[in-house]
């Protein structure tokens, strides 16, 4: 089981704010940052060594459209972009995942 897999089916509630046929961007349940958000292939890949190559350019343009909402909406003009990978790298959920973390003057966040 995943919980990643059961967001995109619905199986498990979050709040969506993007997606294509291949890839969600939703709210991570515990910001570093408001708007904090989630990137993922609706497949299930674990991470950067098994995610297939044109699901990973799916998932980047997600991403970047992320980066535009996020402006648009928020007037958000700086972002970290973070992908862990493996537990020695601190990846906890082991459905590959992309935080998009927006930044605020003078946020003082250490991550
Ligand atoms: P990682 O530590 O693997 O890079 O990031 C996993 C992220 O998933 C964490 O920031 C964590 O807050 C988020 N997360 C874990 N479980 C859930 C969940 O059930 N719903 C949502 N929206 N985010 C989750
Ligand atoms: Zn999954």
């Amino acid at each position: 089981m995943c919980i990643f897999c059961d967001i995109v089916n619905d199986k498990v509630k979050s709040h969506k704010i993007y997606e294509t046929n291949k890839t969600l961007a939703f709210l991570d349940i515990h910001p570093i940052s408001n708007g904090h958000i989630l990137v993922i292939p609706k497949e299930h890949y674990k991470d950067i060594y098994e995610m297939d190559s044109n699901i990973l350019i799916e998932t980047i343009k997600t991403v970047k459209a992320i980066t535009g909402i996020l402006k648009d909406k928020l007037n958000i003009n700086a972002v970290n972009i973070m992908n862990s990978n493996g537990e020695i790298a601190n990846q906890t959920v082991f459905h590959y995942h992309i935080h998009v973390i927006p930044r605020r003057e003078n946020d003082n966040l250490n991550f």
